[in-house]
């Protein structure tokens, strides 16, 4: 058995897309995963179930903790407790739609959040290397492509709150010499993605389409351009910022454009559909402020990290339609079932 002692990470919003994929990889390389949850009265862990451990198992590597980023206290608890040598901060009121519906409590998250977790760090005494999920989002109107040294131009609540948490983020570096670092993610999507974001709802609905229960798909804006990519390669890019010798911000993104039409296009085609005959505009989809374009230069990541995008959008929308399509199968045969039973 070898001698050196097991890396402790803690992970910010684990039960989000982001959070599920990195607690696989972290538990992969061996690393004792400890992941913040927040109490909901309904579950809300389905992202990690299959990777959750009975805390009466020996040798449990993945534990789960009560923690809401509102609550700096029970942070610096924890964090004490547990002497991590990673943090990972994913937790966020992370929907721009929603953030101009609820501004004050995405700031509260999603900006205040983040500088509740690095005081907690101080407070507590321990000195983890601490990742901030920054965003593309905080690009907004800046046109493309947008690299490390493009100037913010954020058009959201949500992105004004990310560029927060960026700047506090670096000031904690600068400040008191934390490993600190941002990953400035471009848009990246997977089979857990989020229901309300455009691509899972899009695919959402192909399967459902193509299964004959549902007719339409009511959308906003089909001209955004984005630059999608897929989440597992990204939360590498996380993991590997943190094992660089140097505490600095990234782009990562794939470099490759595509608007929401062209996703649509990719998705529908997939189960042979033409996604014309389906797609209807609701306006209550647009935001007041759109960010047109966002197509990002990982070029430093690719240089310091070796971090190089294989997923790209189109074939990115298949594998959501897959999913999807095999998700709704296994339910309809779930329903079958009960029916059958009763
Ligand atoms: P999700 O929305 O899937 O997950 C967000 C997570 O944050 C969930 O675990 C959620 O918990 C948790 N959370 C929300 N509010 C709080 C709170 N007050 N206290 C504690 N936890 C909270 O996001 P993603 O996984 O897609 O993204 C991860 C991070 O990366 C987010 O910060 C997001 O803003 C950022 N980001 C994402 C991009 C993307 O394209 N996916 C692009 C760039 C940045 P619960 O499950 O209970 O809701
Ligand atoms: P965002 O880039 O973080 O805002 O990710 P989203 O997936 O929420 O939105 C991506 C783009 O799709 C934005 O430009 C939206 O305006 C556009 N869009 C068009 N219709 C919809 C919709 O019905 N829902 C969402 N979420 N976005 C939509």
């Amino acid at each position: 058995m070898s001698d050196t002692p097991r890396k402790k990470a803690v992970i910010t919003g684990i039960t989000g897309q982001d959070g599920s994929y990195l607690a696989e990889l972290l538990l992969a390389k061996g690393y004792e995963v400890h992941g913040f949850i927040r109490r909901s009265s309904t579950f809300n862990t389905e992202r990690i179930d299959h990777v959750y451990q009975d805390p009466h198992v020996d040798d449990q590597r993945l534990i789960l903790h009560f923690a809401d980023l509102a609550d700096g206290s029970r942070l610096v608890t924890l964090l004490n407790e547990i002497n991590p040598d990673e943090v990972y901060n994913l937790a966020a009121q992370s929907h721009v739609r929603v953030s101009f519906d609820e501004p004050e409590y995405t700031g509260q998250t999603t900006g205040l959040g983040t500088v509740r977790l690095l005081e907690a760090i101080r407070t507590a005494g321990v000195s983890p290397r601490f990742y901030q999920a920054s965003s593309s989002e905080m690009f907004g109107a800046s046109p493309p492509p947008q690299n490390e040294d493009t100037p913010f131009y954020p058009r959201s609540p949500y992105g004004v709150a990310k560029v927060y948490s960026h700047w506090i983020t670096r000031n904690y570096r600068e400040a008191y010499g934390l490993f600190a670092v941002n990953g400035i993610l471009f848009n990246h999507e997977s089979p857990r993605r989020g229901g309300t974001f455009v691509t899972r709802k899009i695919t959402r609905a192909v399967a459902r389409i193509a299964a004959g229960q549902q007719k339409e798909l009511y959308l906003g804006n089909l001209d955004a351009v984005r630059d999608w990519g897929y989440a597992p390669e990204y939360v590498e890019a996380m993991w590997r910022m943190l094992q660089h010798d140097e505490p600095t911000d990234y782009v990562v993104a794939t470099n490759t454009a595509y608007t929401v039409r062209d996703f649509l296009r990719f998705s529908f085609e997939h189960v042979g559909l033409d996604w014309e005959k389906y797609v209807k505009f609701d306006e209550r989809y647009l935001r007041p402020t759109e960010v047109d374009a966002l197509i990002g230069d990982p070029s430093k990541a690719a240089d310091l990290l070796g971090w190089v995008p294989k997923v790209h959008t189109p074939r990115l929308a298949q594998i959501m339609v897959d999913a999807d399509v095999a998700a709704l199968a296994i339910e309809g045969q779930h329903h079958v079932d009960v029916v059958v039973s009763e």
